[in-house]
């Protein structure tokens, strides 16, 4: 008899931290699987780099021909604690084996109450809280809205320039970047308005007060306080292009917010735990949102999210009037009491801040000698650098792409954004080390250099 031994790969921190590249990228056995894609997935589901990955932990990620990239992505802000982070996978192991899902709106089970009691505690703000859980950003934004017209029984809802909240009918509306998010998938859901952000960098010396008075003016002017349920904003802007608004200029909304009974929303989806060197984005600024929503990094990779808030405004809906199947699936709620004891207890915020200042030195060190970066900004292991044309300030979305394809080719893994699609941004997992930072940021530096 013969037997045959499976053996998985093993991600987590224990995977050779290096760059490494055997093959071409993408290598032969991707480029068959991508084949597989292009006739079995919508062509709408779009993939950065044409690599499929076959395992992934500290700061690489290896593929299918057995290249070792520089993940500078965590998957979009996700695998803070790292992928496969050993504490996530024993918890998910162990609750795997319990249960796996029973439905928290038929029979309750603790993990979800103590990630709800988790996000209590650590959100801004000593004041009684609720959380509620989903299992997406954008469902849980949808929520935060819901709860705000409940508890203000108004419907009008805020969002700004350059926002990004989700693809469903409503977070769409509430997005502000028509390709590729929104073109071709309206009408959209009524009652949403835009107002205008502080983007320091093309805001011509414009304060974070004067902004702020800006968009309030026409927030009054257009909607009315009186109609408005909520002010939903993200304080550091993701997809946007990693906008950091001028001092003050968040602080000034939520004031104005609290004078008129709306309901301020921050959507720290991207932002949240442990991301910018605080365990919250609103913490620099000192403001305590109404409302917080949560996810990416909440679970180290498993799909989970949450809205936390005052308690008043949570628990103004009637009962039955927020979940859904899968909220707050318990293996999610396992991996994410893990996770949050490793943002807590393993140093996690204290290195985001160290990785920011690595990057900030770095970037800003390529920046004195090329003028072709406009800007670098952003906040601990959340950093970009804007691009634009020297002779004009001109966003360049082609030097961005032609950028970005040369890491990836190299084996970084970079993302881009931006409304002007101009912008690359870092989001390293917070497990990475400086020497993989050191080796991911030579190649941006060679990319530019060639490009
Ligand atoms: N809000 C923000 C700020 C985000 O960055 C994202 C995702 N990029 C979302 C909401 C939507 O999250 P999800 O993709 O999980 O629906």
């Amino acid at each position: 008899m013969t037997t045959t031994t499976v053996s998985i790969p093993r991600g987590g921190p224990g995977l050779e931290q290096r760059r490494r590249l055997v093959t071409e990228i993408p290598g032969p056995r991707s480029r068959e699987l991508m084949d597989r894609k292009r006739i079995a997935v919508a062509a709408g589901v779009g993939v950065s780099l044409p690599v499929f990955t076959e395992a992934a932990g500290g700061g690489v990620l290896t593929d299918v021909d057995g290249n070792s990239l520089i993940d500078l992505g965590s998957g979009i802000a996700v695998t803070g604690v790292g992928n496969s982070a050993p504490g996530v996978v024993d918890a998910v192991v162990e609750q795997v084996q319990r249960f796996t899902h029973s439905c928290f709106m038929i029979t309750a089970y603790d993990g979800y109450v103590a990630v709800c009691e988790a996000l209590n505690r650590l959100t801004p703000g000593d004041h009684e809280k609720r959380s509620a859980l989903f299992n997406t950003g954008a469902e849980a934004v949808e929520n935060a809205v819901k709860i705000a017209r409940s508890y203000t029984g108004r419907s009008a809802v805020v969002a700004f320039d350059h926002a990004y909240h989700g693809r469903t009918n409503l977070t769409m509306a509430l997005t502000a970047k028509a390709m590729p998010y929104k073109s071709g998938f309206g009408p959209f859901a009524p009652e949403i308005y835009r107002a205008p952000l502080s983007y320091p960098y093309r805001d011509g010396g414009v304060t974070g007060r004067e902004a702020a008075a800006r968009a309030i003016q026409q927030i009054e002017k257009q909607v009315g306080a009186a109609n408005l349920a909520a002010v939903v904003i993200e304080p550091i802007q993701g997809e946007g292009g990693f906008i950091v608004p001028a001092p003050g200029f968040l602080a000034a909304l939520v004031e104005w917010c609290r004078l008129h009974d709306v309901v301020f929303i921050a959507d720290e989806v991207q932002t949240g735990f442990a991301r910018t060197g605080r365990m919250f984005a609103s913490e620099h600024e000192g403001i305590v949102p109404d409302l917080v929503v949560t996810a990416k990094g909440i679970a180290g990779g498993l799909p989970l999210s949450a809205v936390t808030g005052r308690a008043d405004i949570m628990d103004a809906p009637h009962v039955g009037g927020l979940g859904g199947t899968y909220g707050g699936n318990p293996v999610a709620c396992a991996a994410a009491l893990a996770a949050i004891e490793a943002y807590e207890h393993d140093g996690l915020v204290e290195r985001a801040a160290q990785i920011g200042d690595l990057l900030l030195e770095r970037l800003r060190g390529l920046q004195a000698d090329d003028p072709r970066i406009g800007d670098v900004r952003g906040r601990g292991a959340m950093i970009a650098v804007e691009l634009v044309d020297p002779s004009t300030g001109e966003p360049d979305a082609q030097l961005t792409g032609r950028v970005a394809a040369a890491c990836h080719a190299q084996g970084v893994i970079v993302l881009t954004c931006g409304t002007f699609g101009n912008v690359i941004r870092f989001l390293p997992p917070l497990a990475i080390g400086d020497d993989l930072l050191h080796d991911g940021l030579d190649v941006v530096a060679a990319a530019l250099a060639s490009s």
